[in-house]
């Protein structure tokens, strides 16, 4: 049977909800040779049924690379007004020139170009310079937001009245979200005109910037994480956890390993392998899990201890981190929807609503942002936690912090 017959058979057989039967599609595939995309090359060139392109395309976005096939897909998927919405999941991976055809199809005749709106919308989130000559014409407001990454210097002054007339905070976090110089400098400005001193920490750290010594809040450059099988890197997803952890402090379920990150595969200079813990079970209880991570030892600051249980996982199977440079070096200034399988590495947070770093235990300074691991979907089945995971590391004292959003 050729994989476009089984995979319609499974996108038509399956009574159950839309999960159940991407997952299936998203099985299938990632069971055949090359990681799948051949396969679903055969799919996406053989037919027009609206959901097989669909999942499969969504299939080849967890894929890492295969920027030339992700390239002549979204290419073919142009040309066919109803299949050119699942371009957006190829938007990271798309040269220049075809990226600036799908803006100039949408400029066209944006009343017409509905259905590319979610193209465009992936276009802001990695490319923003590339719509930002269109920026008037541009009539959607999430695709606005984007936009703030990297602006100019007259958007930060802008921002900056709109909130000295209004006295509200939310031009201040537009502007924090910009992460430029000048925005930067303007955040400086108002330091001593917001009545809390957090709230300007946490627009500081929104900015890239650390209280305290300044220092950066993130490390670049950032880079796109997808998850692998076992061994593809040496950045483990799901490992095995043993000894001493930290426990549910609601179910007592004992922590398991989310996330270990080779530091010598990384180009960040840190001395120690950062391990970030979360739980698997269902409780939603904790907010944060801090971690003192030690060659044999794992030190809880925040939950009970207890002994670990090493066949529970956080993810479907021991997993890795695959890693590719981010299109977007500034930072996406669009907030995250968790369970969309955005994993990241380096650059800074992308917040559901923007909150503060922790605070290492040890030396007491705001902690760097490392990672996101983010919930929903894998090649191999879900991951088995809620919301979005956001990984904090301090290097010198060996402490990692997670952070969960819903
Ligand atoms: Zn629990
Ligand atoms: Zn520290």
């Amino acid at each position: 049977m050729t994989h476009l017959k089984k995979v319609q058979q499974l996108v038509e057989g399956f009574v159950g909800a839309d999960p159940d039967r991407r997952n299936a599609v998203f099985g299938y595939l990632s069971d055949q040779p090359e990681a799948g995309v051949p396969a679903a090359l055969e799919c996406l060139f053989g037919t027009k049924d609206t959901l097989t392109v669909e999942y499969v395309a969504q299939y080849l976005a967890l894929v890492p690379g295969r920027r030339e096939a992700k390239t002549r897909v979204a290419e073919t998927l142009r040309q066919e007004p109803n299949l050119a919405p699942s371009a957006s999941w190829l938007v990271p991976w798309l040269p220049d020139e075809l990226v600036s055809g799908f803006i100039a199809d949408y400029m066209e005749a944006p009343d017409e170009r509905r259905q590319l709106a979610d193209v465009l919308y992936e276009i802001g989130v990695y490319f923003p310079e590339k719509l930002r000559p269109f920026t008037r014409r541009i009539d959607d407001d999430y695709v606005q937001r984007a936009l703030f990454a990297g602006g100019p210097d007259s958007m930060a002054d802008g921002f900056l009245s709109i909130w000295r007339n209004s006295g509200e905070l939310r031009p201040l976090i537009a502007m924090a979200l910009m992460r430029t110089e000048r925005a930067v400098h303007n955040l400086m400005e108002v330091r001593d005109g917001l009545d809390d001193a957090r709230q300007w920490e946490t627009l500081l750290e929104l900015s890239g910037r650390l209280p305290g010594d300044g220092g950066k809040a993130g490390s670049f450059p950032a880079f796109m994480g997808f998850v692998g099988e076992s061994g593809a890197s040496r950045h483990v997803v799901g490992g095995a956890t043993h000894g001493v952890v930290p426990l549910c402090p609601d179910c007592e379920f004992p922590a398991t390993s989310l996330l270990r990150l080779s530091a010598a595969d990384l180009p960040y200079s840190l001395n120690a392998d950062p391990e970030f813990f979360w739980f698997a079970c269902d409780c939603q209880e904790a907010e944060s899990l801090t971690v003192g991570t030690g060659p044999d030892e794992v030190r809880a600051y925040d939950a009970p201890q207890g002994t670990a249980d090493p066949e529970s996982r956080i993810s479907p199977g021991v997993l890795s981190l695959l890693l590719e440079e981010h299109p977007n070096q500034v930072g996406v200034s669009l907030r995250a929807s968790p369970g969309s399988s955005q994993h990241q590495v380096g650059g800074l947070p992308r917040w559901v609503e923007p909150d503060r770093h922790p605070v290492c235990p040890e030396c007491e300074q705001a902690m760097p942002y490392l990672a996101t691991i983010d919930s929903g979907k894998t090649p191999y089945g879900d991951m088995e936690f809620d919301g979005i995971l956001y990984c904090f590391w301090c290097d010198g004292c060996r402490v990692s912090s997670t952070q969960v959003q819903y």
